[in-house]
């Protein structure tokens, strides 16, 4: 059954009351209104035929007393005149008897009547006053007052029973006036119960599937709606019902979806060796995995999971990392190892190298940060005997090498003897090699210097003209050789900047040094100064062979080298020149196209505090 329906339905009781209320209002005032209209038929009317009877006799009793003083035509007409009226009026009386006596009472005014009429027919014939006089007060008179008092008493018994049907009457109004108010209240109260009843009933369905909506609400979704309804409700709570089983199912599935992906995100963090942080927003520790439990002390069981039992180098890293990650900077990528913190432990000490990732929120952005400190004790000591390694060779070469440079210098300058055109070419050979050697062992020294921690830079005022002029000028006649363009462009009004300015000649040579040695024949290499943002940007360009995109990020590597292309060094080069730019707190950069050349540029700021490497 439909809502709609149900509630009709409800409101039906109270219609009924309501109909039965009108029809006893209606009945109740028929019946008062039948019992007076009964008052005025029986009664009312009695009572006007006594009184006119009464007027009428004392019209003819004075037509009578008009005969006796002589006015014998007077009196005739007057009795001529209301005799029909009373015998009217007498016959309207007679058939209207309604009351007990009445019909004795009309009966004996009938009787007195004719008595006064038949003593008033002897009494008109007569003649002179006296006798008339005489028998009026002896004959007539009485007849006269026993009629009157006959219609009186007709007079008062209808009078008398108009009193007692108005009493009875008035009673009855009382009583049906009881009667109606307490059937209204009666049939009100009732309809209205009903009618509640009804509604609730009707409405019951409606406050089950509320109850079984807030219940959802609230977050129980076992929720559900037992309406036994059919119709619309029946509907609505069946849609809700299904509605609450998929949301149950789904919560189920993806409750249990993120409980699986929680504890296998948890398995993997805890299966590395390396302790890892992960900080909420906020910059609390929001998790940690077990390496970092055992090595930080940091648990997340702790009621205050903070860094507050990190030894002071460990917490400062951690803290400048999630600083750099929370501020939006993106990933904290250390530079190298010298970044790495060194940390005492009771086997020596280690070293940590921190990493720091961002978490993204699909909507809200960084949503914490993840950090990861690397052990690398044993990489490092790897590098440290790596550094030694190569500083020793490096060292221990220099002296023979210079020897050997000297000696095959002695023999190509025929100091020693003249040489073949053969034994000439082999030594200018052995020349060129030596020389490389020499630049590959004072890169390597440089390196071993810069890892160690000692480049220390020397700083003064300079002119970049004259950083480009010096630094450029060594090269002029191996590019000439080369026939090749290098050309400088100036700018004399520049500012002086304030760098080591050997340091700053060993990158622009080295760039100006690559930028001859991979330009074609006939090449050109510019070399340019150019000012913004509070630094001096010096450019190397040529239009050599340029470098593939995907080596682009990585020769300014240690050791790196584009495969492929020969000549060249140790693949040192860039990466010296990249620690000098830094330790001067500048940038480094490269834009290449193959086949179309590269520009190397790096910048200086103008005037700072100087950062040491
Ligand atoms: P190296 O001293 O061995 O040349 P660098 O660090 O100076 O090493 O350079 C690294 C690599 O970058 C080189 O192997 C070379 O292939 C490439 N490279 C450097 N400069 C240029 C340039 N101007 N044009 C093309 N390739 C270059």
């Amino acid at each position: 059954m439909t809502l709609r329906s149900r509630l009709l339905i409800a409101q039906l009781p109270l219609a009924l009351a309501l109909g039965l209320v009108g029809v006893l209002a209606v009945s109740t005032l028929r019946e008062l209104g039948e019992g007076g209209q009964r008052i005025l038929q029986d009664n009312y009317r009695s009572v006007l035929a006594a009184q006119r009877m009464k007027d009428a006799l004392e019209r003819i009793d004075s037509g009578a007393l008009f005969v006796a003083i002589g006015e014998r035509k007077q009196g005739y007409e007057q009795i001529a005149q209301q005799q029909p009226l009373f015998e009217r009026e007498l016959d309207v009386q007679q058939s209207n008897v309604t009351e007990p006596g009445e019909a004795e009472a009309t009966g004996e005014l009938r009787s007195h009547w004719e008595a006064y009429l038949e003593a008033l027919e002897r009494y008109l014939p007569l003649e002179g006053q006296e006798t008339l006089r005489a028998r009026y007060l002896t004959d007539l008179a009485p007849r006269f007052h026993a009629t009157r008092n006959a219609a009186d008493a007709v007079l008062a018994l209808n009078q008398d029973a108009m009193v007692a049907k108005s009493e009875e009457l008035r009673r009855t109004s009382k009583r049906i006036n009881m009667l109606t108010i307490t059937g209204v209240l009666a049939a009100l109260l009732a309809g209205l119960t009903a009618s509640a009843a009804l509604t609730r009933r009707a409405l019951h369905p409606m406050a089950v599937l509320s109850q079984a909506v807030r219940r959802l609400g609230q977050g129980d979704l076992e929720a559900r709606a037992q309406v036994a309804a059919t119709g619309e409700i029946g509907q609505l709570a069946a849609d809700f019902n299904a509605m609450a089983e998929r949301l149950r199912v789904y919560r189920e599935s993806s409750l249990g979806e993120l409980l699986q992906a929680q504890s296998s995100s948890q398995a993997a963090i805890d299966s590395l060796p390396d302790p890892v942080v992960v900080f909420s927003a906020e910059g609390g520790v929001l998790n940690v995995n077990r390496a970092a439990e055992q090595r930080l002390g940091v648990s997340v069981e702790q009621v205050d999971a903070s860094l507050a039992h990190v030894g002071p180098e460990l917490r400062e890293v951690l803290e400048r990392v999630r600083a750099h990650v929370l501020s939006g900077k993106g990933p904290y990528i250390p530079r190298g190892y010298e970044e790495a913190v060194r940390v005492e432990s009771g086997e020596g000490p280690l070293f940590f190298l921190p990493r720091g990732t961002p978490v993204y929120a699909e909507t809200s952005g960084i949503v914490g940060a993840t950090v990861l400190l690397q052990d690398v004790t044993r990489l490092k000591r790897f590098d440290e005997l790596k550094n030694d390694l190569v500083a020793t060779v490096a060292h221990e070469f220099r002296t023979p090498l210079t020897s050997l440079r000297m000696a095959i210098h002695l023999c190509v300058e025929e100091v020693v003897g003249p040489l073949t055109t053969k034994q000439a070419d082999l030594l200018n050979a052995a020349r060129e090699d030596c020389e490389r050697l020499q630049k590959i062992v004072d890169d390597l020294l440089d390196l071993s210097r810069i890892q160690s921690g000692q480049l220390e830079l020397h700083v003064r005022a300079v002119s970049p003209d004259e950083l480009v002029e010096e630094a450029v000028a060594p090269y002029r006649g191996t590019a000439q050789e080369r026939q090749v363009d290098l050309v400088t462009f100036l700018s004399p009004d520049m500012d002086r900047v304030e760098v080591d300015p050997e340091r700053i000649s060993v990158v622009l040579g080295n760039l100006v040094a690559n930028a001859v040695r991979h330009s074609p024949e006939g090449g050109r290499v510019e070399v340019a100064l150019a000012k913004g943002d509070g630094a001096v940007r010096f450019e190397v360009s040529d239009n050599g062979p340029g470098i593939p995109h995907e080596h682009q990020a990585r020769i300014f590597d240690r050791f790196y080298r584009v495969p492929g292309v020969d000549g060249g060094a140790a693949g040192l080069g860039l990466s010296i020149a990249r620690d000098i730019v830094r330790a001067h707190g500048g940038d480094i950069g490269v834009m290449s196209e193959e086949g179309k050349g590269s520009r190397f540029w790096f910048t200086v700021p103008e005037r700072r505090g100087l950062v040491t490497a």
